[in-house]
């Protein structure tokens, strides 16, 4: 389906180097800025197409991993190894091939209007001083089209609200056509719908595409539904790393969160989701 000869020439290299090893893999990441350690010890794999959820509680370093996964720090100790190739030895733009990266929100002004700002996302692929290619211009359409920002592509990116600029955001990771996606609470500030909608379009491009997906999210309850694996970190370490039932029990929960919630059986798919209580006896 992607139109692009640069992603599907990364993409069969990717497969012909090798099915059966991880995409991304983490092994003994630890991290500490100004003295203090931020990640220690961290480990964990993705492999292709997979959709894995990493939660935690605020501070737990989730961001922090996310930028060393995406090189926007480079001096951790340990390894991260895109196919077996340390990430180290990898240049800044070709490492854009392979990952793309949604920071968390920031509150920066970005003037440029929206289809501009999305043509942005396609800089690893082509020379900064020539103009965009037949396959830019279609892969900026089509990740427009699909996160549903098409109709406002001649806004000025500041103009948007939350939720609209958090779709345009999206846009522009989609249109740098990578194998793997880094999302940092992707959904936070859509509504029901939107979170939705959006929630169903990674799964496309994850299902689809074989896109590997790593979502640091607050929403427990949509990656418990929408994830293959949940990494859970606390204090800057990987406390869980396993199935999304698994991870839905009230101890693990209370390990992860220090806070041990109310689960019901979800009514459709009977996995065990959170609701809110009122702190009073009904638990
Ligand atoms: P999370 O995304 O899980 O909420 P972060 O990765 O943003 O957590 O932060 C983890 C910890 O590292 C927090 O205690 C935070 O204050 C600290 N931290 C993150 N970035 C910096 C920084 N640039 N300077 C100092 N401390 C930082
Ligand atoms: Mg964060």
């Amino acid at each position: 389906m992607f139109q692009s000869l640069e992603f599907e020439r990364v993409f069969r290299g990717v497969i012909s180097l090798s099915l059966s090893m991880a995409i991304l893999a983490v092994r003994r990441l630890s991290f500490a800025i100004a003295g203090q350690t931020i990640l220690e010890n961290v480990s964990f794999e993705l492999d292709r197409g997979e959709f894995v959820a990493i939660v935690g509680p605020n501070g737990a370093g989730k961001t922090t991993l996310l930028r060393c996964l995406a090189l926007v720090y480079r001096n951790w100790q340990g390894e991260i190894l895109w196919l077996g190739r340390p990430a180290k030895s990898v240049g800044q733009r070709e490492w854009a091939r392979f990952v793309a990266y949604l920071p968390q929100e920031e509150r920066v002004d970005i003037p440029y209007t929206v289809e501009d700002f999305v043509l942005m996302g396609r800089y690893p692929h082509g020379s900064p001083f020539s103009p965009p290619s037949s396959q830019d211009i279609e892969a900026v359409r089509e990740a427009l089209e699909l996160t549903g920002t098409w109709s406002f592509r001649h806004r000025v990116v500041r103009t948007l609200s939350g939720g609209e600029r958090q779709r345009v955001m999206l846009a522009a990771v989609l249109a740098q056509q990578t194998p793997v996606l880094l999302l940092d609470e992707a959904t936070t500030f859509l509504d029901f719908r939107h979170r939705e909608e959006v929630q169903r379009l990674l799964e496309k491009i994850n299902t689809q595409r074989q896109v590997a997906i790593l979502a640091v999210t607050h929403d427990v309850n949509t990656a418990a539904l929408f994830s293959h694996r949940i990494v859970a970190l606390r204090d800057g370490q990987v406390i869980f790393d396993g199935p999304p039932a698994t991870f839905m029990q009230e101890s693990i929960l209370q390990k992860v969160f220090g806070f041990r919630p109310l689960l019901v059986a979800h009514p459709h798919l009977g996995i065990p989701v959170i609701v809110p209580t009122r702190g009073g006896g009904e638990s």
